[in-house]
């Protein structure tokens, strides 16, 4: 029943999604969310979330493993790597008390609680250092699921009740105290996160991609539901959830998962059972018979940066250029989007230097009065990059306002170019040239930083 009212909210939320106009365009940021990426070749990459978890699998068939052991073991068994999406420990996610059980509340109203409550020491890396250290020995990755893994902002009609973190600052000290701890003991450094219930808007109007752009993680997002987590009425339905769906795709094109992103979790489900456990090893199974490689989410980047724009494309090495040079030329969802025409505030975004973006997060996470700039305020995404290309005169102001959205002219790029470095630059709107420009002016030169 419970399940049923999740999934129709579910539902719900793609069709209002649908609705609504479209907003393709987006916004261009330095941290953007890698769901999946363009990627011809049978690579997908696998995450689990809310562990590493000392308590064993259930129902058990593995003696009193821990889960975590028992899944490094199938994953070992099968030659495959993962990224572990890890929390530091829930245990001081008190007062609380259970929900009902098979729903969201199941292991506490106010707080998450990982493994369960009252045994939070059984799960997370505060208390879990060995699995951590054999996640890490395995050549697994890890990403920030969040210290307390409590939810940045409010998350309405199904976690009404959750306490959620109220500012940037506050999720900042929640992350960067689970980034310090894998340092300190496990020399590892983390760049990937992923918000507990993917919440990521904040009272104070940071987000968690202002947050992952101060500790220099990209999103971790994810494109196919290794399902496991929604109750079913029998363990064996949970664990055929897991599987048929797979099946199904790579039965209709072998190919689906080629650079998908598939989210597991290393924990229990709302009826306190881990079909993960079983359903693992036959989802390793058939990826095997179609003959993909399981890696973690870094290397899948490695291969593939972008979900519209794969390394086969010759435009490829100068999108990634200037990105690996600092630049933020890539939209939030990571797409390229080369059919879009070039906005004054997207160019503005282009050749500012990333340094210059977290600075500006930095002042608003720390509340330092920002004046408004050519009638932007603040909290605009671009603010950063129209103070950066306004006070060094690379553009201009129109009737004494930048308009972000306004489609660029040839006179900014004629503008623009020379103080760049660029004589003699072919001057074209086309979103593809500039960027080219960019990469030979900006990063391919070597002239940028
Ligand atoms: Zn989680």
């Amino acid at each position: 029943m419970k399940a049923q009212i999740i999934r129709t909210a579910k539902w719900a939320k793609r069709t209002l999604k649908k609705l609504r106009p479209v907003d393709e365009r987006g916004v261009l940021s330095p941290v953007r969310r890698i769901n999946r990426v363009a990627l011809s070749e049978r690579v997908c990459a696998m995450t689990f979330d809310d562990g590493p978890t000392a308590l064993p699998p259930e129902p058990d068939h593995t003696g009193g493993r821990a889960l975590t052991d028992h899944l490094l073991d199938v994953l070992r068994e099968y030659g495959a790597h993962a990224t572990f999406d890890v929390i530091g420990s829930t245990a001081e996610n008190y007062p609380d008390r259970a929900g009902k059980p098979g729903t969201p509340q199941w292991g506490g109203i106010a707080y998450d609680h990982y493994p369960d409550l009252n045994c939070d020491d059984m799960a997370g890396a505060v208390s879990q250092s060995r699995l951590i250290g054999r996640i890490l020995a395995e050549g697994h990755d890890l990403s920030n699921h969040g210290y307390r893994h409590i939810i940045f902002g409010k998350k309405g009609v199904i976690y009404g009740k959750r306490r959620y973190l109220q500012s940037g600052r506050e999720v900042y000290d929640d992350l960067k105290k689970l980034d310090d701890l894998l340092r300190e003991y496990h020399g590892y450094s983390l760049s990937l996160g992923r918000p507990p219930h993917y919440v990521d808007r904040l009272p104070d109007g940071l987000t968690s991609y202002d947050i992952y752009l101060l500790l220099g993680y990209q999103y971790m997002g994810a494109s196919f539901d290794g399902d496991g987590w929604l109750p079913k009425p029998t363990y064996d339905e949970e664990v055929r959830a897991m599987v048929e769906p797979m099946r199904a795709l790579l039965e209709a094109d072998p190919d689906a998962l080629c650079g998908q992103i598939v989210f597991q979790k290393d924990g229990y489900n709302m009826q306190k059972r881990t079909p993960v456990a079983d359903g693992l090893a036959q989802q390793l199974e058939l990826l095997r018979k179609y003959g993909y490689r399981v890696v973690p989410v870094g290397e899948l980047t490695a291969l593939s940066q972008f979900e519209d724009l794969g390394p086969d494309d010759p435009l490829y090495p100068t999108v990634s250029g200037l990105l690996r040079a600092g630049y933020t030329v890539v939209y939030r969802d990571n797409r390229v989007k080369l059919h879009l025409p070039v906005t004054r505030g997207e160019l503005a975004m282009f050749v500012t230097p990333r340094d210059e973006l977290v600075r500006t997060v930095r002042e608003r996470m720390e509340g330092k009065p920002l004046s408004a700039i050519g009638g932007l305020d603040a909290r605009h995404p671009y603010y950063g990059a129209v103070r950066y290309t306004l006070e060094r005169g690379l553009l201009s102001l129109a009737g004494g306002k930048f308009d972000p959205a306004a489609p660029i002219t040839p006179a900014d790029l004629q503008g623009l170019y020379p103080q760049l470095g660029g004589s003699d630059v072919q001057v074209s709107t086309a979103r593809a040239d500039i960027l080219t420009t960019l990469f030979t002016l900006l990063g391919g030169s070597g002239a940028g930083r």
